[in-house]
Parts: C-alpha cells; sequence; structure tokens
C-alpha cells in the first residue's frame, strides 16, 4: 500500500491508473476504522481495480462546540487497518494542503440541508460537500463509496456529482453493525457502558418502524410516534433530535410511508450524537439510488 500525502502525488498516481485503464473506486473516512469502513472497502473492491481510502478530519464540518479535538486519530492503526483490507493508496492530506490560508471557496447546498441533521449542526454540510467536491477532484475516480449510515450526506453526494456534472458514480453501501443491533460508528467509542446500552433504542426503533410497515402500517405520523417512544426509553440523559419519515429522493418529510421512505432518527445521549437510518423496501429501490 502507498500512503501519500500531496493532493499532487494522488491525482498523478491515479491519472496514470486511468490512463492504464484501471478502474479507480474511491472510499473518503475521518479515521478511526472500524468494519463499517472496512465493508466499504470491500465494494469498492468489487467495483474497481485500484482502490483509494482518505482519513482526513475535516476541520470546516465540525461547529464550534463539537468533538473535532477529541475526535480519535489512531492513524498507526487505521494504515494498518486500510493495508489488511487491501486498500492500494491510502490519502492522509494535511490541513494546510487542503485549505490553503486564503481558501474562499465553500459548497453550498439549498434543499436537501434544510431538514434531518442540516438545522442541527449549521454549516456542517457545507464542510462536507466542501472537502468531498476537494477529494473528488484530486482523485477522480470512477466510483466513490459512501455509507448509508450517513444517509443524508450520501444523497447530498449524489445530488452534488449530478448537478456538477461530475464523473464519480456515487454508490451507498449498507448500515454495518454491532451484533446487538448497533450501527457503527468512530463515535461509538465515546459511549459509557450504560450509555452504549441505551443506545440501542435507535435500531430498535427503526425495527420496529420496519416491522410496522411489513404488517402495511402507512400512516408516517402514527409509525414515527411509536417510534419516538422506543427512542425515549435511551434514558434520562438522552435527548431525542429527530424521528422522522422522508422521501430519500428529496429527504422531505412524508405523510405515507411506501418503498423508498427513509426512517431516521437522532439522538443525544450524554455529550454522543448518534444517527441511524433505515431505506423501507431497500431491495425494490436499490437500483434506483445506486445502493449496493
Ligand atoms: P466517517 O469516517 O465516519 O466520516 O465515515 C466514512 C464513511 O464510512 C462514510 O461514508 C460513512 O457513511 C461510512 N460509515 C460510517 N459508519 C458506517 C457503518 N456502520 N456502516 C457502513 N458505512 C459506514
Amino acid at each position: 500500500m502507498d500512503v501519500f500525502a500531496l493532493p499532487a502525488e494522488v491525482r498523478e498516481r491515479t491519472s496514470a491508473l486511468r490512463r492504464a485503464g484501471s478502474r479507480v473506486a474511491f472510499v473518503p473516512t475521518m479515521g478511526a476504522l472500524h468494519a463499517g469502513h472496512g465493508s466499504l472497502f470491500d465494494v469498492a473492491r468489487r467495483h474497481a481495480d485500484c482502490v483509494i481510502a482518505s482519513i482526513f478530519v475535516n476541520p470546516t464540518q465540525f461547529g464550534p462546540a463539537e468533538d473535532f479535538d477529541r475526535y480519535p486519530r489512531p492513524f498507526a492503526a487505521d494504515a494498518a487497518f486500510c493495508a489488511a483490507a487491501g486498500v492500494d493508496i491510502l490519502f492522509c492530506p494535511r490541513r494546510e494542503d487542503m485549505y490553503a490560508p486564503e481558501h474562499s471557496i465553500l459548497v453550498v447546498e439549498g434543499a436537501l440541508t434544510r431538514g434531518l441533521c442540516g438545522p442541527f449542526r449549521p454549516g456542517h454540510f457545507r464542510g462536507v460537500l466542501t472537502v468531498v467536491t476537494q477529494l473528488l477532484n484530486i482523485v477522480q475516480p470512477d466510483v466513490a463509496v459512501f455509507g448509508q449510515k450517513d444517509a443524508q450526506q450520501a444523497r447530498l453526494i449524489q445530488t452534488l456529482v449530478r448537478d456538477l456534472h461530475m464523473h464519480t458514480r456515487v454508490l451507498v453501501a449498507p448500515t454495518w453493525r454491532d451484533p446487538d443491533g448497533l450501527a457503527m460508528s468512530s463515535r461509538n467509542q465515546y459511549l459509557s457502558s450504560d450509555e452504549r446500552r441505551h443506545a440501542l433504542a435507535l435500531s430498535q426503533a427503526l425495527q420496529l418502524g420496519e416491522t410496522l410497515y411489513a404488517q402495511g402500517v402507512r400512516d408516517a405520523a402514527q409509525v414515527c410516534a411509536r417510534m419516538h417512544a422506543v427512542c425515549a426509553t435511551a434514558g434520562a440523559a438522552a435527548v431525542i433530535e429527530y424521528v422522522e419519515a422522508v422521501d430519500f429522493a428529496t429527504l422531505r418529510p412524508v405523510v405515507e410511508l411506501v418503498d423508498g421512505t427513509l426512517l431516521a432518527v437522532c439522538v443525544r445521549i450524554g455529550r454522543t450524537r448518534l444517527i441511524d437510518n433505515v431505506v423501507l423496501g431497500r431491495a425494490r429501490v436499490a437500483r434506483e439510488y445506486d445502493l449496493v
């Protein structure tokens, strides 16, 4: 595995690969890698000859009161993880190589960011869209793989690529979970054992939503209310930010559940903000949204 820090080095290497006829797949991450990231590398491998991962804790997507400083950065373990997962090229840029002091262009979106996490994390998606634009311009991959765990982000990146006429195809890979259902996340390591137990409320709420849908319930308000009640079992230290049923295409709330409805929840447990979601009828809408 080759490790590069400079954007120019990565760009040179990937251009050469493409000229030689190789297909390039790209998986951007913020490190603190876990099996969920590993599953994205596997998807990337299935769709390309060369897999590139990046690790960059992007400062512009963290709010002033968020966890940028304490975000885990286990670089040696992450590099070993990538090598063992068969990543061919690891790109770990320094902050100053991504953001020159005079950096002044930001990528702003005005529809899909209105709901879900958007209002709770002002500026977050602007930071994400800006850095992903930079990374896609540097790597110029044929395919990029994002996790459904961050469903709003994944739909935003698909829309970014469409609206800015980038040539990358954006695949959305399923959420990897611990055996008890908790969606894997680098932030799970912030949780105490009590908080970890309470965090199961998120996946349990979503499971209930899926079960009600399978039983034929279609009223979104009724299903969200039932899911909200399950999220409320996360204990006194839990704050529910949202429990929503939205259209996966537009991320706008729906009245009636159908295949392609995204059920999404966000609960803060102590100092840790957790999100999770499911797409109803996922297999039936997979092709429409490049869900793999
Ligand atoms: P992060 O390092 O948290 O920025 O995540 C990097 C990529 O991994 C994003 O596309 C995430 O959606 C994805 N990801 C994070 N957690 C999971 C998970 N549990 N299962 C699948 N993909 C994930």
